[in-house]
């Protein structure tokens, strides 16, 4: 979403050769949040010009109606958000029954609780730390407590999941995200702005690798 989209190739091929793991999709319908923003449109376009991993993050309200459709488009993982699913259990199903991996995403004020007993179904959990719509917003530091208790959580339980925060992932925030338990950055303005991709990408992983929690 934050990628120059009158390059939107080019842009690609540059995040491929920066060294990032994958491409995360914001898809935004202006129902569940007040701003559209990609479709499967854009992920079946790029999906033949790159191997890596497409990471589609749907803010939409009521998901299960369209995985199949991001599904088929070329997601690797696809994600939903607790609020927006009146059945999550469901839905998480219905991402397994097209062989996908799972997340679960939560806004900046929804507690863990709300997806705990999906906890053992799922791959990966995005913790929010902006309230979705819009990029270039800055981090609500209030949030970091709740990634170190999932993660203490997931510890506990010995499960396997990855732990992605969203939101205002940059150079100079990224290293106390990683120290409160989140081992995946979905950066947007943190790699675009500022200097170049390749050096952007380079800090944020160093500081988000040497502070990771142990
Ligand atoms: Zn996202």
């Amino acid at each position: 979403m934050s990628a120059d989209y009158t390059n939107l190739v080019e842009q690609v091929k540059l995040l491929e050769k920066a060294g990032i793991d994958m491409l995360h999709f914001d898809i935004m319908d202006g129902i569940f949040v007040p701003n559209f923003a990609m479709t499967q449109l854009e992920v079946k376009a790029l999906r033949p010009l790159t191997k890596l991993p497409f990471d589609v993050h749907l803010m939409i309200k009521e998901p299960i109606k369209h995985i199949k459709l991001f599904s088929e488009a070329g997601a690797d993982i696809i994600t939903v958000h607790a609020e927006a699913c009146a059945d999550l259990a469901e839905t998480i199903q219905e991402i397994k029954k097209y062989g996908k991996k799972a997340g679960v995403a939560i806004n900046p004020d929804t507690p863990i609780q709300k997806m705990q007993s999906v906890l053992d179904k799922i791959d990966m959990v995005i913790i929010m730390t902006v309230n979705p719509g819009f990029g270039g917003q800055k981090c609500i530091e209030s949030v970091l407590p709740k990634i170190k208790e999932l993660r203490e959580i997931i510890k506990k339980n010995n499960l396997n999941i990855d732990i992605e925060v969203d939101g205002d992932v940059k150079e100079d925030t990224v290293s106390k995200m990683a120290e409160n338990g989140a081992n995946l950055f979905a950066s947007g303005t943190g790699i675009f702005k500022g200097n170049t991709i390749e050096e952007n990408v380079k800090k944020i992983r160093e500081n988000a690798e040497s502070n990771l929690y142990k």
